[in-house]
Formats: C-alpha cells, structure tokens, sequence
C-alpha cells in the first residue's frame, strides 16, 4: 500500500494526459522535483484545474503510488494569476521555472529554490523593476544556491581580499589590480559597481534581493559576466529563454 504525504511547493511544470487529466512537475520542499499525476484536472470545475498549472505554490497532498505520485488535494496559497495579464512577465516566468528545473533533482531540499522562484515572481509584478535585472539576479542566486557561482571576494591569484576591477574568466572569478598587471591575459576591466553588485547577489538573503536598480551599463556588464557563468556551469539551453528572446528583440 502506498502512503499519502503533504509537501508544500510550486507547479513548475505541467502537460496534458489523456482526455482529461495532466502530469505536473512540483519543486517541493520535502522532496525536491517530483512529478505527479493530477486525475480529472482538466475537467471543467474540477477543484484541481486551477492550481495544477505553473506558478501554482501551495500545499499538495500526494498518494504515493507503485511507480508515481498522484495529487489527492491542493491548498493553493498563490496562483500569481496578475502575472498572466502580463505575456513578457509571464515568459520570464517559464524561463525561471525551466532553469530551477534544470537544477532540482529528486530528494533534494527545494526550500531555497522555491523561496526564490517566489520572490522572483512578486518582482516581476513590480513596475518599477526591469526584468532584466530581474533575471540577472534569479540567475546568478539560482547558480549560487546550487553551488555554482565566481569568487567575488578574494584575488583568485593572490587571495588578498581588496577592491576590484578585473574579473578573470579563466579562474572565473575577480584578481586585484597587482595581479592584473602582471597576468592580466583572459581579465577584463568592470565597473565598481559591478563587482559590488556581484557580491551582493552571492551573498543577500532571497527576500532582500530584488531591493536595488542599476545603471544600464552596470546590468549590460553583468549580463555579459552572468551569460559566460552560464556557459560555464550549465551544459544546456533553455527553450523558454529562446521563446522569451525572440519575443523580446
Ligand atoms: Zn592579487
């Protein structure tokens, strides 16, 4: 016999099966990215249609079947249904979706990953934050909680903790200036204020990220540095960024 648990998470993911049902992906807390079976979610008036769609976050209880999960019932706290008046927010949303997707794996703790699709959610509502920028720092604390990010605090050459101006993509992370007259093949010059935005991306709690605007040229710069972090770390691409793209130029 099976068991029935309760996980709190979000839908990141969902498809149709059948006539009338769907498969969706939850990143859950308890137990990372799962994928269950939603019977009937596609019926008109079913209690499951509305929540078993992405951006869905609440609370599911699971029957844990032979070989997959199915939702028995949901409490949906957040649908961000003002997100779906919105096309450009809700394709960075997909996009957002698809790389915590790439991250999560099955039992893992989801907690981090969730608390930031979350926030970036309720920034992407916000008029007055670019979604750019919105996107730069989902990416780079999406890669940092997952392990993956530059050393923004010490010269990667010298380990001296000081102010600075040169990022090495190579070492893949900032030398100071010393260093960077001495080897500075494969280092490129960035603003201050990049570097400091680097750093506090890395280290800011998730509530506390989307707090801050930059000048146009500072987010162009950590684009380019966020986009080569990317190329690095991550071995494939996302569809929903392509879409968003085309959409966008
Ligand atoms: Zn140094």
């Amino acid at each position: 016999m099976g068991e029935t648990y309760t996980v709190t998470g979000m839908v990141i993911a969902a498809q149709p099966v059948g006539e009338y049902d769907k498969r969706i992906v939850i990143l859950t807390r308890e137990k990372g990215k799962i994928s269950a079976f939603a019977k009937g979610a596609r019926r008109p008036g079913n209690a499951q249609m509305a929540g078993s769609r992405p951006f869905s976050f609440g609370e599911f209880d699971l029957f844990e079947g032979k070989s997959s999960y199915t939702v028995e019932a949901m409490r949906i706290k957040n649908y961000f249904e003002e997100l779906s008046n919105d096309l450009e927010g809700t394709m960075y949303g997909y996009y957002f979706m698809e790389f915590a997707g790439y991250y999560a794996k099955e039992n893992i703790d989801g907690t981090e990953m969730i608390k930031l699709l979350y926030q970036s959610f309720r920034a992407l509502l916000k008029e007055s934050l670019p979604n750019e920028l919105i996107r730069r720092i989902f990416e780079l604390k999406l890669m940092t909680i997952n392990g993956e990010y530059p050393n923004v605090f010490s010269c990667m050459i010298c380990n001296e903790e000081k102010n600075f101006r040169y990022f090495d993509f190579e070492k893949n992370g900032f030398i100071c200036d010393e260093c960077a007259g001495n080897n500075h093949v494969g280092a490129v010059m960035i603003t201050e204020a990049t570097a400091y935005t680097l750093q506090y991306i890395i280290t800011a709690t998730i509530e506390k990220l989307y707090t801050f605007t930059l000048k146009e040229e500072v987010l162009r710069e950590l684009g380019q540095i966020i986009d080569k972090e990317i190329k690095r770390f991550v071995d494939r691409k996302m569809n929903s960024l392509e879409i968003l793209q085309g959409f966008i130029t």
